[in-house]
């Protein structure tokens, strides 16, 4: 999946998503990304996210969903990734050592953070000043 998520000069949010889905993935499978919620929500008063990896995963989670409300609740953007992380390894642990799922997430503020369940996710950053920041994500393992 790619994810994009923006904050313009007014401080208006916005997102948007594309994926190739997942490989021999069954005809007719919806994955996260077209799901609002699941692989891309936007809520202009709080902050947005988006993900990538196993949708089904994400889904189960309402995974953008969450990690905008926990924003909400006043979680930094890397710390609400991470506890939407956090509870798809909680229920399925052995099914989370071997899948990739990855939060990114943007608030109001601008204030930006990422989250994986396994290494090697980076995300790049693009400001009025700096247009080439890549950014290695944190991650469970
Ligand atoms: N999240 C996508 C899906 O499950 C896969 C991806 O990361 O592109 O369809």
């Amino acid at each position: 999946t790619i994810g994009m998520l923006a904050l313009d000069s007014k401080g208006n949010l916005s997102g948007a998503c594309t994926t190739s889905g997942m490989a021999f993935k069954l005809h007719g499978r919806v994955g996260d990304s077209p799901l609002i919620g699941a692989g891309l929500y936007i809520d202009n008063e709080v902050g947005g996210a988006t993900s990538t990896g196993v949708g089904e995963e994400i889904i189960r989670n309402v995974g953008s969903f969450l990690v905008v409300e926990l924003m909400r609740q006043g979680y930094t953007p890397e710390d609400a990734c991470k506890e939407a992380v956090m509870r798809i390894i909680k229920k399925k642990p052995d099914t989370a050592k071997k899948i990739q799922v990855g939060f990114l997430a943007l608030n109001k503020k601008g204030e930006y953070g990422a989250y994986a369940i396994q290494s090697g996710f980076s995300y790049a950053v693009c400001t009025a000043e700096k247009d080439d920041l890549l950014i290695p994500g944190k991650s469970y393992y």
